[in-house]
C-alpha cells in the first residue's frame, strides 16, 4: 500500500498504459480520477469499483484549459488534496516530414506537449499550497533518439524532458518533484496499430525479447509515485527491455 491515502490524477487512463497504472495505484492504495477523451473510461472505472477501488472518470481533454480547470478545482474540493499527477495521455499522427501536413504536426504538439503543460500548470498551484507533489510525464524512446515518421512526436515527446527539467528546479524546493518516464515498445492500441512485421521485427532489436507491458510502465509511474522516490527528481527513467542500448 504504498499509496496509501494519496490522491492520483492519471491522463489518458481509459485504456493502456495509463489503465494499467490506474489499477496498479488503485492497488497501492491511492483514489484515481482518470481524465481521458475516451468514454471507455466508465468501463474501466466500473471495473475498478467492482473490486472495491476508488477511483473516477472525468470526461477531459488536456488540450481544454477551462475543462481542466473544473476538473481539477472538483478533485481539490472533494479530496482536499491532489498528490499526484502523471501526464500519461498522448497521441501519434506518423508522417515523414516531406508528407507529414502543418496540422498533423500541430496536433500531437497540442496534446503531447501543449497538453502535459496545461495540466500541469493547472495542477500545480494546488501542489505547491499542500507543499507535496508528485508529478510523473510519459515521453518515449523515440523524444530521446528521433524515430523516423515521428517529427511531431519526438519533438513533443524530447520537449517534455526539458519541461520536467525546469519544473524540476522550479518546484523542487517547494516539495513536488518532477520525473519523467521515456518507455520503449509497449503493447496498446497504439503499437497494435502496426503491421505485425514491422512489430516483430522491432521486437527483435530488444535485448529481453519481448514487448512491453502496459504494467513495466506502470511500476516505474509507481516507483516515481511513491515516497520511496522523494529524493529522484528531473530524471528519465527509461524503461525499454534494453532496446536503446
Ligand atoms: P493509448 O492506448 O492510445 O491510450 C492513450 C489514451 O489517451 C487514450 O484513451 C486516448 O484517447 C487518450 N487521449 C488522447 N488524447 C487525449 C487528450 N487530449 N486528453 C485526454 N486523453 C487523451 O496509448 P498508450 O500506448 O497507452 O500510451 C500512453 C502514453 O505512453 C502516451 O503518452 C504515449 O505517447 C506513450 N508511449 C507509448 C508507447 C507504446 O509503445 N505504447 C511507447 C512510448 C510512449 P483516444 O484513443 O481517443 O486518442
Amino acid at each position: 500500500m504504498r499509496l496509501q491515502n494519496k490522491v492520483a490524477v492519471i491522463t489518458g487512463a481509459a485504456r493502456g498504459i495509463g489503465r494499467g497504472a490506474a489499477e496498479l495505484f488503485c492497488r497501492e492504495g491511492a483514489t484515481v480520477i482518470i481524465w481521458d477523451v475516451l468514454d471507455e473510461g466508465e468501463n474501466t472505472v466500473q471495473t475498478l469499483r467492482d473490486q472495491g477501488f476508488r477511483c473516477e472518470f472525468n470526461h477531459v481533454s488536456t488540450t481544454d484549459v477551462p475543462g481542466i480547470e473544473a476538473a481539477a478545482r472538483d478533485v481539490y474540493d472533494r479530496y482536499g488534496r491532489i498528490d499526484i499527477l502523471v501526464n500519461n495521455a498522448g497521441i501519434t499522427r506518423d508522417k515523414t516530414l516531406l508528407k507529414m501536413s502543418f496540422d498533423e504536426w500541430q496536433q500531437v504538439i497540442d496534446v503531447n506537449l501543449t497538453g502535459v503543460f496545461n495540466c500541469t500548470k493547472v495542477v500545480a498551484p494546488y501542489m505547491v499550497e499542500q507543499r507535496y507533489g508528485r508529478i510523473i510525464c510519459t515521453s518515449s524512446i523515440n523524444g530521446v533518439h528521433g524515430a523516423f515518421g515521428q517529427t511531431n512526436y519526438a519533438a513533443a515527446k524530447a520537449g517534455i524532458i526539458g519541461m520536467v527539467r525546469s519544473w524540476a528546479k522550479e518546484l523542487g524546493p517547494k516539495g513536488i518533484t518532477a520525473n519523467v518516464v521515456a518507455p520503449g515498445f509497449i503493447q496498446t492500441a497504439m503499437t497494435d496499430a502496426m503491421p505485425d512485421e514491422v512489430r516483430n521485427q522491432a521486437v527483435a532489436t530488444i535485448p529481453v525479447r519481448r514487448i512491453g507491458k502496459p504494467e513495466d510502465i506502470a511500476f516505474a509511474y509507481l516507483f516515481l509515485a511513491s515516497d520511496e522516490a522523494s529524493f529522484v527528481n528531473g530524471h528519465v527513467l527509461a524503461v525499454n527491455g534494453g532496446q536503446a542500448l
